[in-house]
């Protein structure tokens, strides 16, 4: 089904990325759905991130939002979160959650770098998780999240490393073997080395704090942060104060 997305000459998109996103949009909330892995590691996520700058009363950005899995448990707690992204229907699905859930975050349709230059240097963290990835220059967006944070303030990014056992888990593995992911969902190229994130970030202004691992064994169905940066990973990284 072709969706119409509004103008996205001279934007850091690529249609056919949020295409993915919205054929599926009704799902993000079906912890059964395509988005299980979303879900399955949010809970994760969002302690690595909590006990790293403790969410209590942040103002916190998440770049590429999508339904709002990891905004609205960051506003739960005690964050005040906007989530951003530029698919519409998935936006359209957040809104519509959070009348459910009674969680507040404010969501808007923009780009990431379109609210750089509308409010610079407002948030004490950012998020931007398994995005970068579906991005044609994924290093204007970590350019533009470090002009969104703070002096002091936090930057988080996951992505998907880029190496033949990257191919193997997160291509072949999750899409054909096991059928987590649609077929499509996520195209080589694009996945991203530790060493290239950390170089835009570090041109970007922001220092590297730390990385993490994330692995999934089939046979536990289980997630588990660690030391393992080979297929998906997490990097935190800070940007210096004045
Ligand atoms: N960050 C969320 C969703 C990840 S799915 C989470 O981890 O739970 C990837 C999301 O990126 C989708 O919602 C898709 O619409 C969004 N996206 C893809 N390209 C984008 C772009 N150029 N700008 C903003 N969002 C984008």
């Amino acid at each position: 089904m072709a969706i119409e997305i509004k103008s996205t000459q001279g934007v850091n998109v690529d249609p056919a990325e949020l295409e993915k996103f919205a054929s599926l949009a009704h799902r993000w909330w079906d912890k059964t759905s395509e988005f299980k892995p979303l879900h399955a590691i949010n809970p994760l996520r969002l302690k690595f991130i909590d006990d790293l700058v403790n969410l209590q009363g942040k103002c916190v950005l998440d770049v590429g939002c999508g339904g709002g899995i990891l905004s609205e448990a960051m506003a739960e707690r005690g964050a005040r979160v906007t989530g951003i992204d530029l698919g519409e229907k998935a936006l359209n699905v957040a809104k519509l959650h959070q009348l459910e859930s009674g969680s507040n975050v404010s969501y808007r349709l923009i780009s990431v770098e379109d609210l750089a230059n509308e409010v610079p240097t407002t948030f004490d963290v950012v998020t931007c998780m398994e995005m970068l990835e579906h991005v044609p220059d994924p290093a204007a967006v970590v350019r533009a999240c470090s002009q969104l944070v703070k002096p002091g303030g936090t930057v988080f990014f996951s992505t998907i490393n880029r190496n033949p056992k990257a191919y193997l888990f997160a291509v072949i593995g999750a899409e054909y073997l096991l059928n987590m992911l649609p077929k499509g969902t996520h195209e080589y190229q694009k996945f991203i080395k530790p060493s290239e994130l950390s170089s835009w970030a570090r041109i970007a202004g922001l220092n590297i704090d730390g990385i993490k691992g994330m692995s999934y064994n089939p046979l536990s169905d289980h997630y588990s942060l660690g030391d393992d940066v080979s297929v998906n990973y997490l990097i935190h990284t800070v940007k210096p104060q004045l």
